[in-house]
């Protein structure tokens, strides 16, 4: 008994350390990484994983797990009837099942997943300000079965979670926004000034015009930066899921080209594709991937010179499937490259061609990190660029530690 209580004492000693580990972290995929992992040690459990509830869709969707990897995880919906975590969401109370194969609310499907079925669990409610953000689970009991006390761990673990989670949700959120509403002040700054410069009666009609079209540029800009923002916001808050399904990669390179004619054509720049034989279908969210493309072929002939080229092309390696868009541009400054990436970023040089928001490239990258994968970048000032996506080849990659 006396054994029992000190190894209790133990157990409320780390979760007391994990929730100052908890509140200092704001990072939110790290916060979620480090909640499933205290998941696991403080109830004995061999895996755990916490579902995110999303409101609009009324559906679970799986956001990190210590035993399944991020591409996998973020194409998994639970739905809200006929699983055990809608349970925990729609009754926001505690589950512990000794024997989840024969409980009638138990879903399946995520075991087919992993490959490992599941015997015993607890599942606790995420509540915060009486809202239910999310589900954490603890599955299979190292030896013997979950105790009361593990529940009551797990639940002391889950309020504290819950409240972490809120605080990394409202501080990206902030930070994401502060950064918006401070690029938002060039364009309107420069609206105001046409509308004032409009009203001056010795303005001749060449003149309005001109003042006219810039703001009419300046609105769409505006208008492409709100849509971008928001894409981006979704992406960085982990809500975004991926549809994988298998298609052909050189279909999707010619349907990018083809809705890129016109601007092409405008520009006198001529694009080619280059996708070798054999290639084997990619598993990816087709969309998704589509406006990586796009963006990227956007940019290579937005940052073109006239009669210029563009060279898209695919190809597969033991790992990887990577397509290349390589252009004959303007290129890169080497200064410039370790900042590519960053929100708005655009580089000086640059600013002069076109409608470009700075926000086209965290986009993609968001999206090809969200499949696994990566991007790579070269450039040589005034010879051109190359910017590759490296996709795993299946759709599985193992998962983080
Ligand atoms: P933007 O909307 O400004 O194009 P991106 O995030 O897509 O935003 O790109 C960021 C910056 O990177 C661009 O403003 C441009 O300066 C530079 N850039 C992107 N692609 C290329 C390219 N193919 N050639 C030269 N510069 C590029």
């Amino acid at each position: 008994m006396a054994e029992i209580k000190t190894e209790r004492l133990d157990g409320y000693r780390r979760l007391i350390e994990i929730a100052r580990d908890l509140a200092s972290t704001l990072d939110l995929d790290m916060l979620l990484q480090r909640i499933v992992r205290a998941a696991a040690e403080v109830s004995n459990a061999e895996a755990a994983s916490i579902l995110l509830y999303d409101n609009l869709t009324r559906q679970l969707n799986f956001q990190v797990a210590t035993n399944l990897d991020e591409p996998t995880m973020r194409g998994v919906i639970v739905p809200l009837e006929g699983s055990v975590a809608g349970w925990i969401v729609l009754n926001r109370k505690s589950v512990r099942i000794t024997n989840a194969q024969n409980d009638p609310r138990f879903f399946g499907h995520v075991d087919r997943i992993t490959g490992r079925p599941t015997q015993s669990l607890i599942g606790v409610p995420l509540i915060t300000k009486s809202k239910v953000v999310g589900v954490l689970e603890s599955l299979n009991k190292e030896k013997g079965k979950f105790t009361e006390g593990d529940e009551s761990m797990l639940s002391v673990l889950g309020a504290q979670a819950a409240v972490a989670i809120e605080n990394a949700r409202l501080f990206q959120q902030s930070d994401l926004i502060s950064e918006f509403v401070h690029e938002l002040r060039t364009p309107l700054a420069s609206l105001s000034t046409a509308t004032y410069l409009l009203l001056r009666p010795e303005m001749s009609r060449e003149q309005q015009e001109q003042i006219i079209n810039n703001i009419h540029s300046e609105t769409l800009r505006l208008n492409s930066m709100a849509s971008s923002f928001l894409d981006l916001a979704r992406l960085e808050s982990g809500r975004v899921q991926f549809r994988k399904t298998r298609f052909s990669l050189p279909d999707l390179l010619f349907e990018c080209k083809d809705v890129m004619n016109s601007k092409a054509d405008e520009e006198k720049v001529q694009v080619r594709i280059d996708a070798s034989e054999g290639l084997p279908a990619c598993e990816a969210d087709r969309d998704k991937l589509k406006q990586v493309i796009l963006n990227l072929l956007s940019n290579a002939i937005k940052y073109n010179r006239p009669d210029g080229s563009v060279l898209m092309s695919a190809s597969a390696a033991e790992t990887n499937i990577c397509i290349t868009i390589e252009d004959t541009g303007l290129g890169i400054p080497e200064d410039a490259m370790p900042h590519l990436f960053e929100k708005f970023y655009r580089v000086r040089e640059s600013e002069g061609k076109g409608d470009g928001t700075g926000l086209g490239l965290s986009i993609c990258k968001q999206i090809v990190q969200g499949h696994g994968g990566r991007m790579e970048v070269k450039s040589t000032l005034g010879i051109g660029t190359s910017f590759s996506v490296l996709l795993p080849r299946s759709g599985r990659t193992q998962p983080r530690n």
